[in-house]
């Protein structure tokens, strides 16, 4: 056989090999809501799903303390099935039920429903990036101002990033530069589900946009993103931010029985909010707000001192949250 051949041949066996194979490993099945609690390694968790990939039935699940996500195997934990009432009961002084309590009580709001501020014991800002569909790249100059402020002083530095399902398989490449600043250990992320659609229209009344838009199945647009997030191995987060940041108390209850916590804002800059310390800060990170990015990069320059002398910091989205209960 000669060179070219060869070569030929081993392209083929490459594309044969690897990327259909992983694609189908990953692949998921039967993805469903499944609410129950389990532990494992000393950690109380709440089942919050159930899917099957490689032949194994895994569950999505939250430690209700530390508020952080993790896939079980079925075979690995004790687990039982439950339902919500009896997981409050259980579960009351966690801050993960105390968190789906007080934002129930207000989730009457039809704007800035859930959390929107958090009790670190310490002074800074936790950072969410919203990634609404765009056909925009992302904006990378974000992502560089952080990791260059906070070099020396926070690595990872933390930050969430509120993923919509349109940006995701419009954006393969910005995702693919996002994996890799984590792999080199540059940021953190907590992937927030903003929904797999995100529809906006310019031209319809709030009450009736967004996730309001008659007929909008909150369920599939929530799990059709956990899905593809999990087969693109991402970890999907405890946390939601609805489109918009609008929403009406029975949506807000949809999203609380799916086990999800939604994020408000205090500081959307680009709405001329001024940051405060414990602010959850909101910019738009695919390249339709350059205002609040602007806004961003000069508080990150104004507050270069203190962040040098470790008196202001970039807060983790679960541990900011967690400090609120
Ligand atoms: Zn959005």
């Amino acid at each position: 056989m000669n060179f070219i051949m060869k070569k030929i041949l081993l392209c083929l066996l490459s594309v044969f090999a690897f990327a259909p194979i992983s694609e189908a490993q990953n692949a998921i099945s039967n993805y469903t809501v499944c609410i129950g609690k389990a532990s494992y390694a000393n950690t109380d968790f709440i089942l919050l799903r159930k899917f099957k990939q490689r032949n194994k039935t895994k569950f999505l699940a939250v430690a209700v303390y530390s508020l952080n996500t993790s896939i079980l195997d079925s075979a690995e934990v004790k687990f039982s099935l439950s339902y919500w009432q009896q997981l409050k009961s259980i579960y009351s002084n966690t801050p993960f039920i105390k968190a789906l309590i007080d934002v129930e009580a207000k989730s009457f709001l039809i704007q800035d429903a859930g959390v929107t501020h958090g009790y670190p014991s310490e002074k800074g800002i936790t950072l969410t990036v919203d990634l609404c569909p765009s056909h925009k790249p992302l904006d990378r100059s974000i992502f560089n101002s952080v990791i260059n402020a906070f070099a020396g002083i926070e690595k990872p530095v933390p930050l969430g990033l509120s993923i919509s399902g349109r940006f995701l398989l419009n954006h393969e490449d910005d995702i693919q530069w996002i994996n890799k600043l984590q792999r080199d250990n540059l940021i953190k992320v907590t992937w927030i589900n903003h929904t797999y659609s995100h529809y906006y229209d310019p031209k319809v009344p709030l009450t009736e946009n967004f996730l309001l838009k008659p007929g909008t199945n909150i369920h599939s647009e929530v799990l059709k993103l956990e899905q593809l997030m999990l087969e693109k191995d991402m970890l999907p987060s405890v946390f939601f931010r609805f489109p918009g940041l609008v929403s009406d108390s029975a949506i807000v209850k949809q999203i609380i029985t799916l086990g999800l916590i939604p994020i408000g804002s205090d500081a959307w800059l680009a709405k001329g909010n001024q940051a405060k310390n414990g602010s959850i800060v909101l910019i738009h990170g695919n390249g339709n707000e350059p205002v609040g990015v602007k806004d961003f990069i000069s508080l990150i320059k104004n507050k270069s001192q203190l962040v040098k002398s470790r008196q202001w910091l970039m807060f983790d989205l679960s541990n900011s949250v967690k400090g609120d209960f």
